[in-house]
């Protein structure tokens, strides 16, 4: 054995920690230097570098605990790596030690030693068996073993909080969404092994700051101290990237969060706030954590997850046109399309408009996607040009967010001029809007150069009437809902009929949104108009669908 280049001081330090203490191993970690320089009251081999791995390489611990030995592992060397400000970390695995002849539960305390410039040279790890009586109330606690482990917990829970009074407290729980689906796809058995996997774990996350239970089968629910809020979406975002694909499984976790604002509350009241957070964000594709009592906040996290994905999509081509076929009620044709995005999200599938284009509008990005989506639709129809299709024009949205401070025309020009395409090709949809001088200002700039200016969602706001007056679009878009509501009664019927011939009356031409069925499409041709899009024609479809019925149809 080699321990010739450990320091005296390193040396002093051993003999010191492991003198008198034959209950626990101790190991000390030169990890600046990488190596071991204790173990077991025994100067170490030095050629072994890593404790983590040497502790692989024994029966110390069961294979079911290996994963949440390697978070463990992770959250050390991420605490050295990052000189985390916890000196800490505290942690709970079933292990073996050499010579016991069973596993149970031991306690591992991580002690980081600093330099004077506060980077972490060393760590002192201390392993150690609990009393019987601790471990008893830790399982009961943790596996919910026992009808008495809310109560425990709930002790836990109140002692911490009391211990906490002056700092900010939250409740976040998670659960596996569709667990019962893992059991149904893997069997029971994976999935009370992934059960198991995420309480050795969360023993390893949680250190004794951080109270943790398993609340039913697939329930978990984690008390902690926190300063800013953005700390316990830190944590979250954390637990959820260790918690997540064992053994390979796609499953998504779902978590709520309740801060225990008034401490007056039984402690229960902030679990069931929690519970209810956890079950306003269930089923939602981008969103994965729901705070209680915030819908703000909620929002806002939502908004922030796709904000961090927005960019990525961007560059990896995730957002794709789709066109809606505009048909002539007449004569059948396709007339027209309406190019619509799609988020095709690598990791949550699709996403519709809906979900994204609202926090885009917010955020400016819809001024990057609007653009892209208009390039795409002067590309397609270049395409049908070069290819010999006969064209029919595409109509894209513009946001009326950045109306004001966009030059609108100028880009469009500036694509027509690009991709050498007749200006009747590319048409603008525009919603009405409250802010109506705006929208008339680049509708008149737009029409003035020759494109053709659609309003969209004609009805469905109560500023419609006005719109027309201020603003001279070319067609008017009859909103979906306008549609279908008004068609339910006689009354609304007449209204239909009079809002298209009052845009026959000056000038307009009108297209009919959100077509659903046959008796729509005749009703709207027998009051004169012929132009409509909607499920009853044909859905959104990818622009290579849209070729092969554009092909079919018109020819
Ligand atoms: P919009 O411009 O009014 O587009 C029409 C929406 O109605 C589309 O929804 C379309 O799929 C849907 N739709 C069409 N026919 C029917 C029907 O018969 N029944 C029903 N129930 N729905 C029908 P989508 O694609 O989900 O888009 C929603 C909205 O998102 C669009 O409303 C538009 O305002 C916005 N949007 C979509 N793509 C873009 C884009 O690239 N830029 C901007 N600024 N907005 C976009
Ligand atoms: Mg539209
Ligand atoms: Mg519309």
């Amino acid at each position: 054995m080699n321990i010739s280049h450990i320091s005296d001081e390193d040396r002093n330090l051993i003999v010191n920690i492991f003198a008198g203490d034959s209950d626990s191993i101790h190991i000390f970690w030169n990890c600046e230097k990488g190596y071991i320089i204790g173990l077991c009251g025994n100067l170490f081999p030095c050629e072994i570098n890593d404790p983590f791995e040497y502790i692989r390489k024994t029966d110390w611990i069961e294979d079911s605990s290996r994963s949440a030995f390697d978070v463990l592992c992770s959250q050390i060397e991420e605490g050295i790596m990052k000189s985390i400000d916890r000196n800490s970390i505290a942690v709970d695995i079933p292990m073996k030690l050499p010579g016991e002849s069973v596993y149970a539960l031991k306690h591992i305390f991580v002690l980081f030693l600093r330099n004077e410039s506060g980077k972490i040279i060393s760590a002192h790890i201390n392993i150690r068996s609990y009393s019987e009586k601790e471990t008893q109330e830790r399982e009961i606690v943790h596996l919910f073993t026992s009808d008495k482990a809310p109560q425990l917990f709930g002790q836990r829970v109140a002692r911490m909080m009391e211990k906490n009074a002056d700092r900010n407290i939250a409740f976040i729980q998670f659960d596996v969404e569709r667990f019962k689906l893992i059991n149904d796809t893997y069997g029971v058995e994976v999935g009370d092994q992934l059960l198991k996997f995420f309480n050795d774990s969360l023993s390893v996350i949680c250190s004794d700051d951080k109270p943790f239970m398993r609340l039913t089968a697939d329930v978990f629910m984690i008390i902690t101290v926190f300063d800013d809020e953005n700390e316990i979406l830190e944590f979250i975002h954390k637990l959820d990237s260790m918690l997540r694909g064992y053994m390979g499984i796609d499953y998504r976790l779902v978590y709520g969060v309740a801060i225990a604002e008034d401490r007056t509350l039984h402690t229960r009241r902030h679990g069931d706030n929690a519970t209810l957070a956890r079950q306003s964000v269930k089923g939602n594709a981008l969103n994965n954590i729901g705070f209680y009592n915030g819908s703000l906040k909620t929002a806002l996290y939502h908004q922030q997850s796709i904000e961090d994905d927005m960019t990525r999509a961007m560059i990896n081509n995730e957002f794709v046109m789709f066109l809606q076929p505009k048909f002539s009620i007449s004569s059948g044709k396709i007339i027209g399309a309406e190019a619509l995005t799609r988020w095709f999200h690598s990791e949550k599938g699709l996403i519709p408009p809906d979900e994204f284009i609202p926090i885009f509008e917010k955020n400016g990005f819809i001024l990057k996607l609007d653009q892209l989506i208009w390039e795409k639709a002067c590309k397609k129809i270049r395409q049908w040009i070069d290819s010999g299709i006969e064209p029919v024009p595409i109509s894209v949205n513009i946001s009326r967010e950045y109306l004001h401070s966009f030059d609108v025309a100028g880009k469009f020009s500036e694509l027509i001029k690009k991709y050498d395409i007749p200006i009747k090709l590319l048409e603008a949809e525009i919603t009405e809007s409250v802010d109506a001088e705006d929208t008339s200002g680049v509708v008149r700039q737009m029409k003035k150069i020759g494109f053709t200016m659609l309003m969209d969602d004609f009805g469905s706001g109560y500023s419609s009437l006005n719109m027309l007056k201020t603003t001279p679009f070319d067609v008017l878009k009859i909103d979906r809902n306008f549609l279908s509501e008004f068609m339910e009664s006689d009354r609304g019927r007449k209204i239909i009929a009079h809002t298209i011939s009052m845009s026959q009356d000056i000038g307009l031409d009108i297209i009919a949104e959100g077509v659903e069925t046959n008796e729509q499409a005749q009703f709207l041709s027998m009051c004169g108009c012929d132009a409509a899009q909607g499920f009853y024609y044909s859905k959104p479809v990818s622009a290579e669908e849209f070729d092969r019925r554009l092909l079919e149809v018109n020819n």
